[in-house]
């Protein structure tokens, strides 16, 4: 049936322009190429999860956590003293 097939396409369009919403906003954030070497030059210095550190535990594979909320404030958003390096489950927590 062509109309189900134009169903389908509105369907996919609409995923595929919310996907790039998502995206654009996100680069606004700020997570965005500059983001990335930033957090890549950071992680290998410090390595070690901090919310496993403190109990004694030695967990690599960190993300980069804001401690400090930015809200979008690019002064706090690449503040390094205030990033936090997490394993990805305990940033999720
Ligand atoms: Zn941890």
């Amino acid at each position: 049936m062509s109309g189900e097939r134009e169903d389908y396409c509105e369907q996919h369009k609409r995923t595929t322009q919310a996907y790039d919403q998502y995206r654009e906003s996100a680069a606004k954030r700020g997570y965005n190429s500059k983001w990335r070497q930033s957090r890549a030059g950071y992680l290998p210095k410090h390595p070690l999860c901090a919310a496993c550190l403190m109990q004694g535990r030695r967990t690599s594979d960190t993300v980069v956590d804001h401690i400090v909320p930015h809200k979008g404030g690019m002064n706090l958003f690449w503040d390094s003293s205030k990033w936090l390096p997490l394993y990805a489950s305990c940033h999720g927590r």
